[in-house]
């Protein structure tokens, strides 16, 4: 299947998934991903409590500083992303709702944290020729059904009218969980455990999405597999970032 084609797909499918959750909704009214609250899928209340991140950053990673430069990861070794991005804070109740999203396949959840990455994207004048999400390993993604970066990216590329293609990366090996390891542990657990295909990548510019980072140590390996198959630049955003 061509990229294009890939893209026209994720329109149409959204649009079914879109009507088809609308029932579901209907049926099992949702409640609030943060906080339970009944009828609606996320809250005022929870809203409220979001730590945007918008104030001066890392120049490379994103990461919240006092004033804008380099923090001293990114100035002692480079990430193979040219820029990283995230909304808010990884916290309460941002937390709770980007659990749920992982395990319990929520598509309206997936389509309220595109819209906070929609939000998030023009203002950073980025351009960009193709999104790719963060992929899983072939074990995780059976045993979960789905990916919940795909989730999110799919959305994000659909309504901004970018090109979408989930399979142009892969996951080599399953990975340990980054939340469980150690700082110094990330880069090592995730060096080299993706692969591209540089046919369908050769010198794009490629938005890379995922729902959380923390060191960026997996969007750092994406990016040098990405970087190695030819593209020309790599930028990343996230949903939160893990500080
Ligand atoms: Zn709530
Ligand atoms: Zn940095």
């Amino acid at each position: 299947m061509s990229a294009g084609r890939e893209l026209k797909g994720a329109g149409h499918s959204q649009i079914l998934s879109r009507w088809l959750w609308t029932g579901i909704d209907l049926i099992f009214p949702p409640s609030c991903a943060g906080c339970g609250k009944p009828s609606i899928r996320w809250c005022c209340d929870c809203e409220s409590k979001i730590i945007a991140i918008n104030g001066p950053t890392c120049y490379i990673c994103g990461l919240p500083r006092t004033k804008p430069g380099f923090c001293q990861r990114c100035s002692a070794n480079r990430p193979a992303f040219a820029k990283l991005r995230s909304w808010a804070v990884y916290s309460d109740p941002i937390r709770k709702a980007l659990l749920r999203l992982k395990y319990s396949n929520d598509v309206g959840l997936g389509e309220i944290f595109a819209s906070k990455l929609l939000d998030l994207f023009p203002g950073l004048g980025w351009n960009v020729d193709l999104v790719v999400p963060v992929p899983l390993g072939r074990f995780r993604q059976r045993q979960r059904g789905y990916n919940q970066s795909d989730l999110i990216a799919r959305i994000f590329a659909a309504s901004i009218g970018i090109l979408y293609d989930p399979k142009v990366l892969s996951r080599n090996r399953e990975t340990r969980s980054q939340v469980e390891l150690e700082l110094d542990e990330r880069e090592v657990n995730v060096k080299g455990a993706f692969t591209a295909m540089s046919d369908r990548i050769r010198d794009k510019k490629i938005l890379v999405i995922d729902d959380i980072a923390t060191t960026g140590a997996t969007l750092s390996a994406c990016s040098e597999a990405l970087l190695a198959a030819g593209a020309a630049e790599i930028l990343a955003i996230t949903v939160a970032r893990a500080l």
